[in-house]
């Protein structure tokens, strides 16, 4: 099968994105989704942060 959409919450596929609107609107909540999403770029962001910032003093003089 091609041209399958994946839902980013649960990898299930879906023929077309109308299918995946649906799938995220009744089987995921609004909110689960946010979390999910603000969690993955928290991820990258941290990740990516700490390697650009190795050592941040923490002032205990
Ligand atoms: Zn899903």
């Amino acid at each position: 099968m091609k041209n399958t959409t994946r839902c980013p919450m649960c990898a299930q596929g879906f023929a077309d994105r109308t299918d995946l609107r649906v799938h995220l609107m009744c089987d995921h909540r609004k909110s689960s989704l946010t979390e999910e999403l603000l969690e993955t770029i928290e991820a990258r962001d941290d990740s990516r942060a700490r390697r650009e910032r190795p050592a941040v003093p923490v002032g205990d003089s």
